[in-house]
């Protein structure tokens, strides 16, 4: 990753928490493990796209505990299994 420090610095820190089958969140798919990490509620069910488009976010994974960064860019709606 480049710029890896730079980027860890400027993150906002966020709390993964756990997904809901059937519920709707925003966040990341987890680098270490392939799965969902939840940050946030998507109370739109799926209908609207992150509201962040710029930023970082470092999350840790509740799957595997890797903990990453990742862009906004990166933030995806998906529903708990
Ligand atoms: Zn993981």
């Amino acid at each position: 990753m480049p710029d890896a420090q730079m980027t860890a610095k400027r993150a906002i820190v966020v709390s993964a928490k756990a997904a809901a089958g059937g519920s709707w969140y925003y966040g990341f798919a987890c680098r270490g493990c392939g799965g969902d990490i939840a940050v946030f509620d998507d109370k739109s069910n799926g209908d609207k796209p992150p509201a962040a488009t710029t930023g970082h976010f470092a999350v840790t994974c509740l799957h595997c505990a890797d903990a990453g960064t990742y862009e906004a860019t990166e933030m995806k709606s998906f529903q708990g299994k």
